[in-house]
């Protein structure tokens, strides 16, 4: 979020209570549509750079293959999951962060806030035991699972916590059968059982293990995780070298208002899930470019403050969706009973045999197939021509992402001619003068600073409405 504001040229402070960043590796994947949107903010290189390709999800049943689901179906520039420790991904958005000359203000903790009508009155406290009193134009509440924000604004947190534990390990292994550009799903009767590689030789594994009563899930040793392997893995494994071994729970909770005002919920502050599909942070990541160019185009004043408003309804229903899809998973890993599991590999092993249900499940997971099709955003669209309003561009390799630079600006993808260059002239604040390639002769598509579809037409005059009534 701190990003995508100062390289739009918002000023913000950005305060994190904790001394320094995770050193763990949590949410291990960056998805495709991640990728795309943190490349109009510096390039996805470096992160690409620093992480490890997973090209395919093997799912295996009873020692027999179930399904295969490949990622280098999903159209974009990067058809993978891209595995890299959320250690590292902090650490490449601080030094993009501060390569834009802002430093994160560490043990420093909101403690208390109070929002007007045009601003937010809050309180920190620094390490030192010292407060003090801000005044700021916004409050952006990224602040995790046990948001303060949220506790402010006390914004119901709505939904349950899973009956079971889980355990967690990041560790070393030798034996793993698969390739190791691919994470393999296991079903057990027991439980599910999920290796995902982190880089050659190094994996997270994870399983679900009867809830223990205990007020903290327990922590596994390395011989529980053995002994895990062993039963519900593949034969001839051996684990060493824990790096991060860990026991958790699987909320399901999301507050329905992401705005309150001045106020903005984003990340786990606003949704958290089961880790099935590894959607967390990358869900959490896409609030923040869903909300900072909308903030930037009103703190610039090249928009009213209505657009903000398109906010909370596109975002919300997206983490419905993603709490739903993420539920779905877990179920179906974690079915106990042994008709369900039989009923459930043979109709996976079925449904997995499709190649539309193969991309399906690929365009889910990697956050391609999220639209605002239902958005207060969306103008006109051009009668049967993809995309529609709300849809994603697909970006093209070696084109400038739509959204780059130090301002939002949308963007048309139209012909080159008087009309098209006269709009560019016209909204200059607030449109890109490089005109991209249309998507359909004499068709006229402008595309938003997230590279979302705002409207399509033939006409160039519904196209300037749509600029106008921005302002
Ligand atoms: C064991 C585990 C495994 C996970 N695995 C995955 C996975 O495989 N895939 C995936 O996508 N996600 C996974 N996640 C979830 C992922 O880590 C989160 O979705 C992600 O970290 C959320 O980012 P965030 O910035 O919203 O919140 P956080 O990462 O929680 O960051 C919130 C920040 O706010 C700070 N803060 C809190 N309160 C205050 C305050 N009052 N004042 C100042 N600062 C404050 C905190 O110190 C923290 O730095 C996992 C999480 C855990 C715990």
């Amino acid at each position: 979020m701190a990003t995508e504001l100062v390289r739009y040229g918002v000023p913000v402070r950005i305060i994190d209570k904790a001394p320094h960043r995770t050193d763990k590796s949590k949410a291990l994947v960056l998805w495709s549509r991640t990728l795309e949107l943190l490349d109009r903010g510096g390039g996805a290189a470096p992160f690409i750079d620093a992480g490890y390709k997973a090209l395919a999800v093997n799912f295996i049943a009873s020692d027999k293959s179930v399904g295969r689901v490949s990622m280098e179906t999903i159209q974009s520039p990067y058809p993978y999951a891209l595995m890299l420790p959320q250690s590292e991904t902090e650490r490449l958005l601080e030094e993009r962060l501060r390569g834009l000359g802002v430093v994160v203000e560490r043990q420093v903790e909101l403690t208390t806030f109070k929002a007007r009508g045009d601003g937010v009155d809050a309180v920190l406290k620094h390490s030192d035991g010292k407060e003090e009193s801000i005044s700021s134009d916004w409050l952006l509440g990224c602040d995790g699972a046990h948001s303060a924000v949220r506790h402010g604004l006390a914004a119901p947190f709505a939904g349950e916590t899973m009956n079971c534990d889980w355990m967690l390990a990041d560790v070393h292994m030798k034996g793993y059968p698969c390739p190791d550009s691919e994470a393999t799903v296991y079903w057990h009767r027991d439980g599910v059982f999920v290796i995902f590689p982190i880089s050659p030789g190094r994996y997270r594994l994870l399983a679900d293990i009867p809830a223990s009563g205990a007020p903290l899930p327990p922590t596994p040793t390395l011989e529980q995780v053995q002994a895990m392997i062993d039963r519900r893995g593949p034969s001839g494994t051996k684990v060493s070298d824990p790096i991060w071994l860990a026991g958790f729970r699987v909320n399901g909770r999301k507050v329905a208002n992401y705005r309150w005002g001045r106020v903005f919920l984003a990340g786990d502050a606003a949704h958290v899930h089961s880790p099935a599909g590894g959607q967390g942070m990358n869900t959490g990541m896409q609030d923040a470019f869903n909300l900072s160019w909308k903030l930037a185009m009103v703190v610039r004043k090249t928009s009213s403050e209505r657009l903000l408003d398109s906010y909370s309804p596109e975002r919300s229903a997206v983490g419905d969706e993603v709490l739903h899809a993420a539920g779905r998973l877990t179920t179906i890993g974690t079915l106990r009973n042994p008709v369900a599991q039989t009923l459930r590999n043979l109709v996976g092993h079925v449904m997995l045999g499709f190649s539309t249900v193969q991309h399906a499940f690929a365009d889910t997971m990697s956050e391609t197939a999220i639209h605002y099709s239902s958005s207060p955003l969306n103008g006109p669209a051009l009668k049967g021509a993809r995309p529609s309003p709300g849809e994603r561009v697909v970006p093209v390799e070696g084109q400038t992402p739509v959204g780059s630079g130090n301002t939002p600006l949308f963007a048309l993808f139209a012909d080159k001619n008087a009309d098209t260059l006269n709009l560019v002239n016209t909204f200059g604040s607030i449109l890109d003068p490089d005109i991209r390639p249309s998507v359909r002769a004499s068709g006229i598509w402008l595309v938003r600073p997230d590279g979302y579809v705002a409207c399509s037409s033939s006409d160039p005059i519904t196209v300037a409405d749509y600029l106008r009534a921005l302002g």
